[in-house]
């Protein structure tokens, strides 16, 4: 057993020695079974939160609403959640009303998928109520019950699906896949940040073309922010050549995919909610496979772009099978003398002490200085810069 899990058998035999159950849930025993990595654990017990509190000394109330205490032991914190059932689900989302209850299949039952609904005793054996370990073996996901019943119940389970597919490389099973073609239309009940989520670990998931493929088919795709009506633009994605992509040249392609113009990539990712950071990525990335599309960069645009672009920039382009010269760029932008501002040897503060006039003027010699520095026409020593400020008063 993994160490993390080793780790926090003492937790749970704690909860046991007090007349309580406790298993490792979820994730992590999916993880383990796959032999994936195990980015952490999750325990489910019959004890109540204030129980689980009484138990250690240390705790925290995480989400005491829905069970969740937040136990610290031995140097690591470890989540531990009530057994429960999740009741009047409105709006299609997660009900913010949970009931605690004492039994274990009670609490696996609410679980999305089988995959997703086994259990580990401090023993290591494995809990199976639902027929999860037949479906691991199967590679497939499979709803937890009437995949109808727990898509209305909450439509973000079918983002959970199609992302697993890709991150899992699993197969729908038939069922499940066909309760999303009929329930698509709930998804733009959920939240776009969570639908967000989702997306991006579908699409940089190693299985991500197979898992865009029914997220397309299935017409989940017509409820994500700007994708209605897009099908056809986006339906080259599933034909694409690549491994998985980085989370900024996905949303790269997205865009070319979807001809957005420069101009409106921002509201595009707006629209998703992504961040200011990402979103400027991301339109680096366009503009400079643009250019790329159109002719060879000079030196200076290069330079502007950056290491990371351009290397995002060229993972774009084979994606969408452009023909550009990768290694050529390459060497160019290796070969260039400098390759950030913050290695050009004098800032303003050097033209202030040479006796250049603080002001725009100042801004606008520092630039024509970097351009004449990156084309190779001046060295990058104090020595040939100062030279060439004498020339130039
Ligand atoms: P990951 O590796 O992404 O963390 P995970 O399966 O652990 O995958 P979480 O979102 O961390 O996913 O959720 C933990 C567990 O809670 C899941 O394995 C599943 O049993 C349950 N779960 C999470 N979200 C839902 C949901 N929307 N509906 C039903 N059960 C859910
Ligand atoms: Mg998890």
């Amino acid at each position: 057993l993994p160490q993390i899990f080793v780790a926090a058998i003492p937790v749970l035999e704690k909860l046991e020695e007090a007349g309580f159950e406790a298993y490792f849930v979820g994730g992590s025993i999916r993880d383990l079974l796959l032999k994936r990595h195990i980015h952490d654990i999750d325990i489910a017990s019959s004890a109540y939160p204030e129980e689980v509190k009484r138990l250690f000394p240390k705790t925290i109330d995480t989400g005491i609403k829905h069970g969740t205490v937040t136990v610290l032991y031995n140097g690591s914190s470890y989540e531990i959640t009530t057994f429960r059932t999740e009741s009047g689900y409105q709006d299609f989302r997660r009900p913010d009303h949970v009931t605690f209850v004492r039994s274990l299949k009670e609490d696996l039952k609410r679980r999305d998928f089988t995959i997703n609904a086994l259990a580990m005793n401090t023993k290591g054996e494995i809990v199976d109520l639902f027929n999860g370990l037949d479906d691991l073996h199967h590679h497939l996901i499979k709803a937890v019950g009437d995949p109808l019943e727990r898509f209305h119940e909450d439509a973000l389970r079918m983002m959970r699906a199609v992302r697993f597919m890709s991150q899992l490389q699993f197969d729908l099973e038939e069922q499940t896949e066909e309760a999303i073609r009929q329930l698509h239309y709930l998804l733009p009940k959920i939240s776009v940040e969570r639908i967000r989520d989702e997306f991006v670990k579908m699409g940089t998931g190693p299985n991500s073309r197979k898992a865009f493929a029914v997220f397309l088919d299935t017409e989940l795709s017509e409820g994500a922010p700007d994708f209605a009506g897009k099908k056809d633009l986006l339906a080259i994605y599933p034909s694409l050549k690549f491994d998985p992509i980085l989370e900024s040249s996905l949303w790269a392609v997205i865009i070319i995919l979807l001809k957005i113009a420069n101009n409106e990539i921002g509201q595009f990712m707006r629209d998703w909610k992504n961040s200011n950071a990402m979103t400027s990525k991301v339109e680096k990335i366009v503009d400079l496979f643009d250019l790329l599309s159109e002719r060879a960069p000079t030196d200076y645009e290069l330079f502007e772009a950056g290491k990371e672009t351009l290397l995002n920039t060229i993972d774009v382009a084979q994606i969408l099978g452009q023909p550009i010269n990768s290694e050529a760029l390459v060497d160019r932008y290796m070969a260039l003398p400098i390759k950030s501002s913050s290695e050009l040897v004098i800032d303003g503060r050097f033209l202030i002490a040479a006796g250049v006039n603080p002001g725009p003027k100042l801004g606008e010699l520092l630039t024509d200085i970097k351009k004449k520095v990156i084309a190779g026409e001046l060295e990058n020593s104090r020595e040939a810069i100062t030279a060439f400020l004498g020339n130039e008063f």
